[in-house]
């Protein structure tokens, strides 16, 4: 993923991970703003804090996705500073 696409498409990817809709691995998604990963059944599949939440996905790009860790690091930045779920969180 480039960085300008977060920046341009931020109407159309999940706003607590950042992921495209259109990669979503459901192929749909219940809530408008989150993704299939990210909110299931009416709730949140994940409720620890933007930092767990981070963490979390930093360990899951490199080791079941094996996306290199410079690559991971950028992307959880990318969650931090513009996931809208996660903004007004430490
Ligand atoms: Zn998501």
């Amino acid at each position: 993923m480039r960085s300008c696409d977060i920046i341009n498409d931020m109407k159309n990817q999940c706003e607590s991970c950042l992921l495209p809709f259109n990669q979503d691995p459901a192929g749909k998604h219940e809530h408008p703003q989150y993704c299939s990963l990210c909110f299931k059944n009416g709730q949140f599949t994940f409720k620890g804090t933007g930092k767990e939440f981070r963490d979390m996905c930093y360990k899951a790009m490199t080791t079941e996705h094996n996306i290199p860790k410079w690559k991971a690091l950028f992307f959880i930045m990318m969650i931090r500073f513009f996931a809208p779920r996660w903004k007004t969180k430490k």
